[in-house]
């Protein structure tokens, strides 16, 4: 029998992680829902962990009523927009349960895959990841995009990361805790997830659209997002340049040898104007694509050498306050 095993018939306690930036419309339908999928499950002591990442709407005040007859609420004021990553690091900080999901407020994470999540935690796994068995929710380009990124991103991180998979997911308390030993401030939520390890398997689900209200990611954001994976995980695009380097050299060596040799056989003619400006123009912009790659690396050190906290607080709202 596994280690939870013996837990089977107990009770167990779950934190549900929901970082929230401007979530007015989806509030009350996720809270129905989780009542909905826990209500008749009475071995699950639940804890909400909602994270107010600087909402400008009144998010934080239905939040703070709902708490008022709702004691499973527990509420972190972040003072600014953070982003996701920063908020789920706030929200993991506080959680207590033995089991942890961060879960979108949308209900694009439907909560009722949590209960088979939990089954599989049962027979003994750490972390129990959602698997999208379609993306058809997402545009086209999303869904593209989000292959390429994975491609290249799982060809050169020392950890691949599982495709279609998001950060909605079971963890036990272990991987938490170890998640909260990273010191980066910079988080790449989902790498750090696959960097920590832990006997993991997945249930599959599919991904239905968002109940209300807009996504926070376009097109630039997510752009960004998958530069900070890459060069979070990966030094390759940085060394890559070394090898750029000896090709082009090495190829400029043959031609220049080319070069002699057809003067010798041949005697002198015109060198080409086109052919030197377009030398030219590739080499230099070579070199400013391997400058922007060091920039890159550069600037996220700068960052990190900094240590500033990966969120402020403004308030922690627990039930009995
Ligand atoms: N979110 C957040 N801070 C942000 C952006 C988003 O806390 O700066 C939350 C948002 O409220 C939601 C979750 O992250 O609960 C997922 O956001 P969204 O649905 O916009 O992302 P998508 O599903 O489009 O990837
Ligand atoms: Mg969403």
């Amino acid at each position: 029998m596994t280690e939870h095993g013996t837990q089977l018939a107990a009770q167990v306690t779950l934190s549900l992680v929901v970082p929230v930036f401007n979530e007015h419309d989806s509030l009350d339908a996720f809270l129905l829902r989780v009542d909905e999928v826990f209500a008749p499950q009475p071995s699950i002591t639940l804890e909400l962990v909602f994270i107010n990442d600087g909402s400008t709407d009144d998010t934080l005040a239905r939040l703070l009523e709902r708490q008022q007859h709702d004691s499973r609420l527990r509420i972190v004021d972040l003072s600014r927009n953070f982003g996701k990553e920063a908020a789920m690091s706030a929200g993991l900080q506080i959680a207590t349960g033995q089991i942890v999901v961060p879960i979108d407020v949308d209900l694009q994470d439907p909560p009722e895959v949590i209960l088979q999540m939990i089954e599989r935690w049962r027979e003994g796994y750490e972390v129990v990841l959602a698997h999208r068995v379609s993306r058809r929710s997402d545009t086209w380009a999303k869904q593209t995009s989000a292959h390429w990124f994975y491609r290249l991103h799982n060809k050169i991180a020392e950890q691949p990361l599982p495709e279609n998979v998001g950060d909605f997911r079971l963890m036990d308390r272990c991987v938490v805790d170890a998640l909260l030993t990273l010191p980066e401030s910079r988080r790449f939520m989902k790498g750090l997830f696959a960097w920590v390890g832990f006997r993991t398997t997945h249930v599959d689900y599919q991904r239905p659209e968002r109940v209300a209200g807009q996504s926070k990611f376009n097109t630039w954001r997510l752009w960004n997002f998958a530069l900070e994976g890459i060069t979070s995980f990966s030094t390759e695009p940085l060394r890559v340049w070394t090898y750029i380097g000896a090709m082009v050299s090495l190829v400029s060596f043959a031609f220049a040898i080319f070069i002699v040799v057809r003067t010798l056989i041949y005697g002198i003619d015109m060198p080409g104007y086109a052919s030197l400006m377009v030398a030219i123009t590739f080499l230099g912009g070579l070199q400013l694509i391997g400058i922007g790659v060091l920039g890159e690396y550069l600037g996220r050190t700068y960052i990190e050498s900094k240590r500033r906290p990966v969120f402020l607080v403004r308030r922690v709202y627990d039930p009995k306050d």
